[in-house]
């Protein structure tokens, strides 16, 4: 009774819950993901501090699995909600992980002695995994799942695992959770760059995306930090990032700005630039968005450390038996030039998460015509929706950076922590 679901566990999620959870209200931490974290995972740095993003996420992971008041629901998503403020009842499956829970200790014995590769979604297609795994490092629960769909019934792992966790068959479960209310933090997916064909990604090896660079860029990630070409493992001597693909572009029905990718792009230019020089590195642009704390002093460092930043944009991306070729007019000089970089780095916007509409669906709450929550007012009230018990906070709302992300969490929380002692007291 009063208890908070929290559906999605980014970084505005998780600080969502511990808000809550601190101020002594139960929480219900529901992702759909096997471990809590979200995109903020994915990433090498955070800008404007080049702060190790893990570093800052990881704690309050550990928190959140830690807090006495915080039940997390991996492998979960939201079957049905009903009822009203003060009363809800939330619904939830939580799928088959093939791993008896309370017995794993995440060794990860499994994971060695399995021998089936397959594309790992974290690492963005550039990095593999096994059919028995945790899709990074940093894990929470610190605990596998077993992948059904590839999993070729070997019986190796079962084998290997000495507390005998890994199940052959589960079929899931469902918890009834009372909720006096809900917050929404399912983030964002990013833009499928297949979808702006001219620029040849998935097609052309050596362009590839913001995502997969962030992998590329990331000590513990698939290629140990070092950037290389994809078509020959070479380390580029000259990349060009461009701007905006997915983003700010109504031909594709995505007017917005996603709102972070300037600082991200400049970011991963500056990290290669201070380890590695000699690369030359282009950012083409329709317009420089920097708008945070620190964010212009930032941009001023890009530029200081040769960083040329290029007011134009790419028509397509050519390749010939030399390499790729760019076209750019410089909308600054008029000046046409022809650029020929060995990568080629897409800065993909990001957009409603792929399961907004089933899940604004389910809580009876509105979307934007982006597909983004729709809340109460964009100005003085953005974490309401337009029913009464359930809020939206990060980027289920809109794009957001890491401190906007993390301050809507904390808004939210509050707005749904009023609502369970109201309950409690009633
Ligand atoms: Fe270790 Fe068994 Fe868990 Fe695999 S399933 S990580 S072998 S305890
Ligand atoms: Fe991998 Fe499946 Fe074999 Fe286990 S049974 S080692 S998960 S392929």
């Amino acid at each position: 009774m009063g208890d908070v679901v929290v559906i999605g566990a980014g970084i505005a999620g998780i600080q969502a819950a511990l808000d809550i959870a601190s101020h002594g209200i139960s929480v219900h931490l529901v992702e759909r993901e096997p471990s809590i974290g979200g995109h903020m995972a994915q990433l090498d740095k955070t800008f404007p501090t080049n702060d190790c993003s893990m570093c800052i996420l990881s704690p309050k992971m550990v928190d959140v699995s830690r807090h006495p008041l915080i039940t997390i629901h991996t492998c979960a998503e939201v079957e049905t909600i009903e009822g009203e403020i003060g009363n809800f009842t939330v619904t939830i499956i939580e799928h088959p992980r093939y791993v008896d829970v309370e017995l794993c200790n995440g060794c990860g014995d499994c994971i060695e002695i399995c021998p089936v590769e397959v594309y790992n979604r974290f690492d963005a297609g550039i990095g593999v995994r096994k059919a028995i795994y945790k899709p990074h490092a940093q894990v929470v629960p610190d605990i596998v799942v077993k992948d059904a769909e590839h999993c070729i019934e070997c019986g190796l792992c079962y084998d290997a695992c000495g507390p005998n966790a890994i199940l052959r068959k589960d079929e899931g479960k469902k918890v009834t959770i009372n909720a006096a209310s809900i917050v929404i933090t399912t983030g964002y997916s990013v833009f499928d760059a297949r979808n702006k064909e001219q620029f040849g990604h998935l097609i052309l090896p050596d362009v590839i995306t913001s995502l997969e660079l962030e992998r590329m860029i990331n000590a513990s990630g698939p290629t140990l930090g070092k950037i290389k070409r994809m078509s020959n493992g070479e380390v580029p001597k000259s990349i060009v990032f461009i701007q905006c693909v997915g983003s700010r572009d109504v031909s594709i029905d995505r007017p917005y700005c996603s709102c972070v990718c300037c600082m991200q792009a400049m970011k991963n230019a500056i990290l290669i630039k201070e380890k590695q020089p000699d690369i030359e590195i282009t950012l083409c642009y329709m317009d420089i968005r920097a708008y945070g704390k620190g964010y212009e002093e930032y941009y001023e460092r890009a530029k200081s450390l040769g960083i040329r930043f290029l007011r134009g944009m790419p028509a397509d991306i050519r390749a010939d038996r030399n390499g790729l070729i760019l076209q750019v007019e410089n909308s600054e000089t008029s000046e046409v030039l022809i650029l020929h970089p060995d990568l080629v780095v897409l800065s993909i916007g990001i957009g409603p998460a792929d399961n907004a509409a089933d899940i604004a669906a389910k809580c009876g709450v509105t979307l934007e015509t982006t597909g983004f929550f729709k809340s109460v007012h964009d100005a003085v009230d953005t974490v309401a929706t337009l029913r009464p018990g359930i809020y939206v906070a990060g980027t289920a709302s809109a794009p957001r950076d890491i401190p906007d992300s993390v301050a809507s969490g904390g808004s939210a929380a509050m707005r749904a922590y009023i609502d369970a002692v109201r309950t409690r007291s009633a």
